[in-house]
């Protein structure tokens, strides 16, 4: 297996302890740390950014996001969760690739904060649109498409406030939505990364899950779903397969508090409980089962994994926000990303700086007048 080893992996590997096997060797840190490593050209990276639920939106769990990033240098998101955009800063990413999310649905756990990655990723080395995917509704109204406007709408005075000084591009939001009734549909290809779509039962209409296919690896993400026989038929034989693994109805009245009756619809007749996790992990059989999509705190972490084994045997992991993964075809190594508290984001690039900025935000006479002339600002550089 031929890697592109980086600094920090090489001088591992110097130290490695006396007697490691090769096999042991060549595996990458636990620790994963940002813009320390090359992704070798056939792996697959990747990051739960967001693994909890709409509320709370606990320090340690932010709600539902997941990064991909590929041996060919793309990148995609699927769902921005509230909060989630503060893991996703904890990668310091390239973000003139952070330029694709696709969207499950349209809860707030997994579309809040599409806002912040808009704007921020803008900020952060983003030239070019920002384009979202995502599925239509029963209605356009219920749709991504109406969604993404609603966003531009919200957001009027913000994008104009930084024209000219933010290159022009960056600031577009680009909605691509499909029908949501496609099963199994192309919503995406190029540069040999073809995502697929398939209905998901949530809610009401207008949820689905994707499975992105590339170099002969597959990741497959599940939104929030009633267990439905679409995920069960194309998701099958999967290498990474993400799917919500909901509190189980006597924790729902344990910790959330939810009545008996709440608790059993919320957990068993809208997501699914650790039990049908398990079921349907045993028709699928990925090389990894991922399981996310609750706060875990130990003694629930326990009982969900027990549950979720008297119905499926195989490679499963629970997931907390910033494990990693990287992903080839012979092993799936498990890591955790390491980042500071106080992240800066990373730095730009010549072709951000420059980018074409046009327009000028400008304030009335009246708020002019309103500038203090005890302070005058240096010149503008060229
Ligand atoms: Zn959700
Ligand atoms: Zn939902």
């Amino acid at each position: 297996m031929k890697r592109v080893l980086s600094a920090a992996l090489a001088a591992c590997l110097a130290c490695a302890p006396f007697g490691a096997t090769s096999q042991e060797a060549e595996k990458r840190p636990d620790a994963w740390y940002p813009r320390t490593e090359t992704l070798g050209p056939d792996e697959m990276f990747v990051v739960a950014l967001g693994t909890g639920m709409p509320t709370p939106i606990t320090r340690a769990q932010k709600s539902s996001a997941w990064y991909v990033e590929l041996g060919n240098g793309d990148t995609f998101l699927f769902d921005v969760g509230s909060g989630s955009t503060e893991n996703l800063f904890a990668l310091r990413p390239d973000f003139a690739r952070v330029d694709k999310a696709f969207l499950s649905h349209l809860h707030s756990d997994h579309v809040g904060d599409v806002d912040a990655l808009w704007v921020g990723g803008w900020l952060s080395g983003r030239y070019e649109p920002l384009h979202i995917y995502g599925p239509s509704g029963s209605e356009p109204r219920l749709g991504t498409a109406a969604f993404v406007e609603g966003l531009k709408m919200a957001y009027a005075w913000d994008i104009e406030g930084r024209a000219g000084t933010l290159p022009d591009r960056g600031g577009m939001l680009i909605a691509h939505e499909f029908d949501y009734k496609g099963e199994n549909e192309i919503v995406y290809e190029a540069n040999g990364v073809t995502i697929r779509s398939f209905p998901a039962v949530h809610s009401i209409d207008g949820s689905v899950s994707y499975r992105l296919d590339w170099n002969g690896l597959s990741f497959v993400f599940g939104g929030d779903s009633f267990p439905n026989k679409w995920f069960v038929e194309y998701a099958k034989g999967a290498d990474f397969v993400v799917h919500e693994l909901f509190y189980g109805p006597e924790d729902l009245e344990t910790f959330l508090g939810f009545p008996p009756r709440q608790a059993m619809q919320v957990s068993s007749y809208i997501h699914t409980p650790p039990e049908a996790f398990g079921k349907i992990m045993a028709e699928v059989q990925p090389r990894l089962a991922v399981g996310y999509h609750s706060i875990l705190v130990p003694e629930m972490l326990q009982s969900m994994s027990d549950t979720v084994r008297e119905t499926y045997d195989g490679p499963l992991v629970i997931a907390s926000d910033l494990m990693a993964w990287n992903i080839t075809k012979d092993s799936i190594q498990q890591r955790e990303v390491v980042s500071a508290e106080r992240v800066q984001p990373p730095p730009t690039s010549p072709e951000y700086a420059t980018a074409p900025r046009s327009g000028e935000a400008g304030y009335s006479d009246f708020i002019n007048a309103g500038k203090w002339e005890g302070f005058t600002p240096p010149p503008l550089p060229e």
